[in-house]
């Protein structure tokens, strides 16, 4: 199965993707990982895009396209996928229903006073990237990560300045994608407000109705 989530920053995408991929069996590709792997590798990709990350903008189209476009010839992508956070765009959009298109799109549906709370209280651990919430979702041992027992750290983009760019690129880039899936008959909207079981329960009788 081939699948995109959409929807704003803090809507759960890579909270559910997480979940979903494992129990599914379907690789979880998140642009914003890659991007991260890329500044942490210092790599050249890492170079360009890491200002653009840290205030909150969109990596222009063209550096993403070709990245998702890479990833997608992998082998493990060949049977299915979960794209977390693209396309983001209707160029990207456009220009994955000419690499692949998706079978379904799931739009997570949550205020804007949930995704202030979640992201300004989202920890990421630094060795396997699992996500945490310090008040819906802490470690056992504050600042340590419970999978792997590497330290936690907040998003550089999850301050208030970047989290304010970061909800205008999803408002003016990234909202008109929920139409314009929609017209195309694959969009499903689910309320992304929860506890992850709850929304992955939510998530499961949306793509088997
Ligand atoms: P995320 O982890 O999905 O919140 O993405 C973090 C950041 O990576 C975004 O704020 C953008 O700067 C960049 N990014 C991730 N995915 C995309 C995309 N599809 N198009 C452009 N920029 C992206």
């Amino acid at each position: 199965m081939k699948m995109v989530f959409l929807g704003p920053p803090g809507a759960g995408k890579g909270t559910l993707a997480a979940l979903a991929s494992g129990r599914m069996g379907l690789p979880h590709i998140s642009t914003g990982d890659l991007f991260r792997a890329a500044i942490k590798d210092g790599s050249e990709l890492g170079k360009k895009v890491k200002g653009i990350l840290d205030e909150g903008s969109l990596v222009p189209d063209a550096l993403t396209i070709a990245l998702v476009e890479e990833r997608l010839s992998q082998n493990d992508a060949q049977r299915g996928w979960i794209l977390d956070g693209f396309p983001r765009t209707t160029g990207q959009a456009e220009a994955l229903a000419g690499i692949s298109d998706p079978e379904w799109v799931i739009n997570f549906d949550v205020e804007d006073s949930v995704i202030l709370k979640r992201l300004t209280g989202r920890r990421i651990c630094s060795g396997c990237g699992k996500i945490y919430h310090i008040e819906s979702m802490p470690p056992s041992v504050e600042g340590v990560c419970d999978a792997c027992g590497a330290g936690l750290y907040t998003r550089p983009d999850d301050s208030q300045e970047s989290i304010r760019t970061r909800l205008s690129a999803y408002r003016s880039q990234t909202a008109p994608l929920v139409e314009w899936y929609g017209g195309k008959g694959k969009l499903l909207t689910i309320d992304g407000t929860g506890a992850p079981e709850r929304v992955y329960e939510r998530f499961m009788e949306a793509i088997k109705a």
